[in-house]
C-alpha cells in the first residue's frame, strides 16, 4: 500500500514494509540532505543526530529515509519502538483513541485507559505486594517524581546515583547523570543532595558484586549517613553507561541494605523495561523487588509516556495535588501503551528478546575468538553491547568504535554507540526484527571490524 501523487514513492511503515537493508544513495541522499540543510538553520544545534537520514517509515526491522534507503534498524530509536515501528494494533489503538478525545487532562477529567494502564503495570512490574501508579510524558519526569515521592516519604533529602549512570536531562536529572559531556557541561548549577558512589563493573572493577555492594555501602555510611539519605537510585543494568550487568549479589545487598535503613530502592528500568533485557523487567534477572520502579522508552511504541510504580504506602505519601502534570498519562500515549503491553504480554516477545541475545551474543563471540579488541561483550536480551579496548593494554578504544560504527552507519545500519569512555557499542534491535536482519546487520559490523 503507497500514499498517492508526489509522495507515491513513499511505502507504508509497520510489519509489511519490505526487510530489505538497500542502499541507493550516498547517505544523505539528495532529498534527506535538502531536510537536513533546513534543520541546521532551525533546529537548535544542540539536537544533534547520529544517521545522516530523514525517515519517511519504518516497520519490523527497517527504517526507510526520503531518498529510498532502508536501513537495518539495530536502536529501535533507542529501546523505544521494541513491539516493532508502526506496529498495527498501536496504529489502530492510537488513531481509534484520537477520533474519541485527545486530552482531557487526567487531573481534571480522568478517564479508563490511564487506569488501566496503572493496572497493568502494578501486576507487571516485580514484587508480590500492593502497588500504585502515577503517569508522566518522559523517563527523566517519571525519574523527578520518583524522587519526590521518595523524599516525602521518608522526609529525608539525600539521594544516591552510581558512577556511569544516567537518568536524564532535566535539571534533577542531570545532577543524578554521571557522565559530563554531553549531558551536563555547562548546564550547572545542579540540584543539591545527589551523591555519587561507585557501583559494579566487574569487566573493569574486578570485585565481587559483594565486595562491590560493600565499597558502596561504606561510603554510603561514612560520607552521606542512612538517616539523611530519601533513595538510591540506579539502572539495574546500565543503559548509556555502557550496558553495564552488575556482579550476582550487587543488586541484592545494596537492596537489602536501603531496606533494613528505611531508604527508598528506586530501579530506573526506562531502558531494561518491557522485554527488553528477555524478562519484562530487569529486575527479575537479579531477583530483586525494587520499592519504586520508574519506566518509559518501551512503554507505548514511541508515544511519549512514562511511569512510577511502587509500593502503595510509598506512593501515596505524596499528598494530592503534588503529583500531575498538564499531559502526564495522556489518553492517545494510554492507548498506545495498552497495545503495546499486549504485543509484549501475548506475541511471544519476552522469549523473542532472548532469542535475539542468543544470536548477538554468539556472533560477537565468534568475531572476538579472533579480534582481541572486543574487550568484553555483555548484556541480557536484546540489549546488548561489547566494549572495544586497545588489544595490548586494554584501556577504552573510542577511536575505533567511532570508525566502526560511522562505516555501519554509511553502509545502512542503524547502529548507536555509548559508554563513558565512548568505547562501547550497543545493539538495540526492535523485537520485531527478522534472524536475516539481524545477523546482516553484524556481518556489516564484522567487515568494518576488519577494514578498522
Ligand atoms: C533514556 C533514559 C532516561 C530519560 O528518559 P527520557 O524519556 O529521555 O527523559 C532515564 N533513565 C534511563 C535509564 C534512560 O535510559
Amino acid at each position: 500500500m503507497t500514499l498517492t501523487d508526489e509522495t507515491s514513492t513513499i511505502p507504508a511503515g509497520g510489519p509489511t514494509l519490505e526487510q530489505v537493508r538497500r542502499i541507493v544513495t550516498e547517505l544523505p541522499g539528495p532529498r534527506s540532505a535538502a531536510i537536513l540543510a533546513r534543520k541546521a538553520d532551525a533546529v537548535a544545534s544542540g539536537v544533534a543526530h547520529s544517521m545522516p537520514v530523514s525517515v519517511v517509515a519504518a516497520g519490523g526491522g527497517v527504517v526507510v529515509d526520503a531518498d529510498g534507503n532502508s536501513l537495518i534498524d539495530l536502536g529501535s530509536g533507542i529501546a523505544v519502538t521494541s513491539v516493532g515501528n508502526a506496529h498495527p494494533k498501536v496504529a489502530a489503538a492510537v488513531a481509534a483513541q484520537a477520533a474519541q478525545f485527545t486530552h482531557t487532562c487526567f487531573m481534571v477529567s480522568p478517564y479508563e485507559s490511564y487506569v488501566d494502564v496503572a493496572e497493568a503495570l502494578n501486576r507487571l512490574t516485580p514484587g508480590d505486594f500492593a502497588k500504585k501508579t502515577a503517569l508522566f510524558n518522559s523517563g527523566a519526569e517519571a525519574v523527578e517524581n520518583a524522587i519526590k515521592i521518595a523524599r516525602k516519604h521518608t522526609g529525608r533529602q539525600a539521594v544516591v546515583a552510581f558512577d556511569h549512570g544516567y537518568h536524564g536531562r532535566t535539571n534533577l536529572t542531570m545532577a543524578l547523570t554521571a557522565k559530563a559531556m554531553p549531558y551536563k557541561a555547562g548546564f550547572g548549577p545542579f540540584a543539591p543532595e545527589i551523591y555519587r558512589v561507585p557501583g559494579s563493573y566487574p569487566y573493569r572493577d574486578g570485585l565481587t558484586g559483594a565486595e562491590a555492594a560493600k565499597r558502596a555501602i561504606t561510603l554510603i555510611e561514612k560520607q552521606i549517613g542512612a538517616d539523611s539519605l530519601a533513595a538510591v537510585i540506579i539502572e539495574p543494568i546500565q543503559g548509556e553507561g555502557g550496558f553495564i550487568v552488575p556482579a550476582d549479589g550487587f543488586l541484592d545487598a545494596v537492596v537489602a541494605w536501603c531496606r533494613e535503613n528505611g531508604v527508598v530502592f528506586i530501579a530506573d528500568e526506562v531502558q531494561t523495561g518491557f522485554a527488553r533485557t528477555g524478562a519484562m523487567f530487569a529486575s527479575e534477572i537479579f531477583r530483586i523487588e525494587p520499592d519504586l520502579i520508574t519506566t518509559a522508552k518501551g512503554i507505548a511504541a514511541g508515544l511519549p509516556l512514562a511511569g512510577v510504580t511502587g509500593r502503595a504506602e510509598i506512593m501515596d505519601a505524596a499528598h494530592a495535588g503534588g503529583l500531575g502534570g498538564t499531559y502526564g498519562g495522556n489518553p492517545i500515549a494510554c492507548a498506545a501503551a495498552l497495545a503495546a503491553i499486549d504485543a509484549f504480554e501475548n506475541d511471544g516477545l519476552v522469549e523473542r528478546a532472548q532469542q535475539i541475545g542468543t544470536v548477538l551474543t554468539e556472533r560477537l563471540r565468534a568475531i572476538r575468538e579472533n579480534d582481541p579488541r572486543l574487550g568484553d561483550i555483555r548484556g541480557h536480551g536484546a540489549m546488548i553491547a561489547v566494549e572495544f579496548v586497545d588489544a595490548e593494554t586494554g584501556a577504552p578504544d573510542a577511536a575505533l568504535t567511532g570508525a566502526v560504527a560511522k562505516a555501519c552507519v554509511a553502509e545502512g545500519v542503524i547502529i548507536l554507540t555509548c559508554g563513558t569512555f565512548g568505547n562501547v557499542i550497543r545493539f538495540l534491535p526492535p523485537l520485531s526484527i527478522g534472524d536475516d536482519l539481524l545477523n546482516e546487520g553484524i556481518d556489516v559490523l564484522a567487515a568494518a571490524l576488519e577494514r578498522a
